[in-house]
């Protein structure tokens, strides 16, 4: 990114810089399923350029078109001038949803993500009353709905919710009886639907004697807020976030996120997000050069793979998907195959690099259609490796490929790298 932060939120300015080679368009994620130049890159740009001049109005069709990108960043990896369009359409959202609002049940749900105790409240009610609504399929903690509901079809696949949060399942402190010591932020889907991936990352923790601290007064990272334009959710929980870490950084070496969205969130979109806000800006490079992914972390300060080294090959054949938050927003690829390659055959997939599909709130819930149809070519891929896990260092890729390999008949198990890893060194 050769621009200054601030330069980039011109938006005339940034579709200026767009040369249309059209470099972008064969791996944009929604030309691929919308194949028209306005929801493609370049299509973007011209059009907030326009948005910027004040030829073109911020009406529904346009609010349509920024809400259909998946913000999975395939265009600026190819992009011979690095322009951030994903940065840029979230920043628009803002203006779309200071002009049409958020819709009421995005609103719920940013409320809960606000506020823990809110929302341990109304996870456990919902674990207490799933049963009623959905079909739990326990191994792979997963549920389908029992009723057909406008944005909830009895053939979709969810993340049912843990009994305990991962967060209030344990102390906050934890000794190994080590001389190190590190903090957990776990994120909410880690927190509340997939516990496995926290209660791994501690049984490794402990393996290596790194005494574990789980900063339980954590908030969401606000990623699904901010890939709204909820900037009022984001600007409380960051705000939040930088203070709280602020507090106990000096007493940990790093801060260790287990899920490649909520560390790219608080490493990068926190300063993007406070462009216009310089003091916090300077304390959230400050304070997110702490934070890593875990896999990173263990790979490059540890010696984990060493004492993985050490340990039994388990018969299962892995296939590695690459999060668009992990290796093409953080670079961080390499390191969670060396780890699970210790222990594990690893057969990639024909493209591991390609976006799930996910895409945040509105494109699974208004827009699913597009989400649903970009999932099919990863649960093809998946497919075709016969592999018998396929892995991946983050909850929302975890949500979106489990329930298109469910659409598309695919019986692979999905597990975050750290489960995998945690299960060799039992061994
Ligand atoms: S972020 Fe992804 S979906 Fe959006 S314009 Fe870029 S490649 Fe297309
Ligand atoms: S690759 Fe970059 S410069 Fe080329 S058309 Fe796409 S956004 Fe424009």
């Amino acid at each position: 990114m050769s621009k200054m932060i601030n330069e980039i939120f011109n938006f005339d300015s940034t579709a200026d810089d767009c040369v249309k080679c059209g470099k972008c368009i064969p791996v944009c994620t929604i030309h691929q399923v919308n194949p028209d130049e306005v929801t493609s890159p370049r299509g973007f740009l011209d059009l907030l350029g326009a948005y910027k001049r004040g030829n073109l109005e911020l009406d529904k069709n346009a609010k349509d078109i920024f809400e259909s990108c998946f913000l999975c960043t395939n265009c600026v990896d190819v992009c011979p001038k690095s322009i951030p369009t994903d940065m840029v359409i979230e920043q628009v959202r803002s203006d779309i949803a200071d002009k049409f609002g958020i819709a009421w049940y995005k609103r719920a749900f940013f409320l809960l993500l606000r506020h823990r105790w809110l929302n341990d409240i109304a996870f456990k009610l919902g674990w207490s009353f799933q049963t009623c609504g959905f079909k739990i399929k326990a191994d792979i903690n997963s549920m389908t709905s029992r009723f057909n509901l406008p944005m909830l079809k009895t053939n979709r696949l969810l993340p049912s919710l843990a009994k305990t949060s991962f967060l209030n399942a344990h102390k906050e402190n934890i000794d190994n009886g080590g001389t190190r010591r590190v903090a957990i932020f776990i994120g909410c889907l880690a927190n509340y639907n997939f516990k496995e991936i926290g209660d791994s990352l501690l049984e490794i923790l402990e393996v290596l004697e790194i005494d574990a601290f789980l900063a339980k007064s954590q908030k969401c990272c606000s990623a699904p807020a901010y890939f709204t334009g909820d900037f009022d959710t984001v600007d409380s929980n960051a705000k939040f976030n930088i203070a709280y870490f602020e507090s106990f950084s000096r007493d940990v070496e790093a801060i260790l996120v287990p899920e490649a969205t909520c560390s790219a969130m608080l490493k990068m979109d926190y300063e993007h997000y406070f462009h216009d806000q310089p003091d916090w800006r300077a304390r959230a490079k400050v304070i997110m050069d702490k934070v890593h992914m875990a896999t990173e972390w263990l790979h490059n300060h540890t010696e984990l793979e060493s004492i993985l080294r050490t340990k039994e090959q388990d018969t299962k054949v892995v296939t590695y998907h690459d999060p668009c938050h992990a290796r093409k927003v953080q670079g961080v690829h390499t390191e969670p195959r060396n780890l699970v390659r210790q222990n594990y055959k690893i057969v990639e997939m024909s493209d591991p690099n390609v976006c799930c599909g996910f895409g945040g709130v509105t494109m699974q819930s208004e827009k699913y259609h597009f989400a649903e149809a970009a999932g099919i070519p990863k649960a093809a891929m998946i497919k075709k490796t016969g592999a018998d896990i396929v892995s991946a260092e983050c909850s929302a890729c975890r949500m979106q490929i489990n329930n298109s390999m469910h659409g598309a008949g695919v019986r692979t198990v999905f597990k975050n790298p750290i489960e995998l890893i945690a299960e060799a060194l039992k061994k």
